[in-house]
């Protein structure tokens, strides 16, 4: 691991990708590696408790499930088959292993992934990460006056 790096520096060379993503798999904040970045499971804070980064600005959204259920999907299953395919085990053997093991692994791995997103999404300078971004009110679109409608339709010449 590299040393602090300074995290308000306005470059997005001050920001690098790799080390922001063990440090947020690490459950750690992406600039100085070392507040926590969850206040609980998966409560990311609204800034480190040692540098006071900004880390409320994440959107990771529905990523940290998604891949959680590729990576852990694709892990039980190549185990299942292979011991299927070895063992051939009663039923009752597959749902003892693979029920715990699957819910642990998610469990597991969930808060390592939204952890790395949430790092890259800071990284990256996505979302309000970025500190030279104009700050959006509202949904970012023009306010558009629509135009008028006529209160009834006249059709006389
Ligand atoms: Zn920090």
């Amino acid at each position: 691991m590299q040393g602090s790096f300074p995290h308000n520096d306005r470059s997005t060379g001050a920001r690098p990708v790799l080390t922001s993503l063990l440090r947020g798999a690490a459950q750690k904040c992406p600039a100085c590696g070392k507040g926590a970045m969850f206040r609980r499971y998966l409560k990311v804070v609204d800034a480190c408790p040692h540098c006071g980064e900004e880390l409320h600005h994440h959107r990771a959204d529905d990523a940290p499930p998604y891949f959680t259920i590729v990576i852990v999907g694709h892990l039980v299953v190549g185990l299942v088959l292979a011991v299927e395919m070895t063992h051939r085990p009663p039923l009752w053997v597959h749902a003892a292993l693979w029920l715990p093991l699957t819910l642990i692994l998610a469990l597991t791995v969930l808060p390592i992934i939204k952890g790395a997103l949430v790092a890259l999404q800071w990284a990256l300078l996505m979302h309000g990460f970025d500190p030279d971004a104009e700050e959006v009110i509202g949904d970012g679109l023009p306010d558009v006056d629509p135009s008028p409608l006529p209160r009834r339709l006249d059709f006389r010449p």
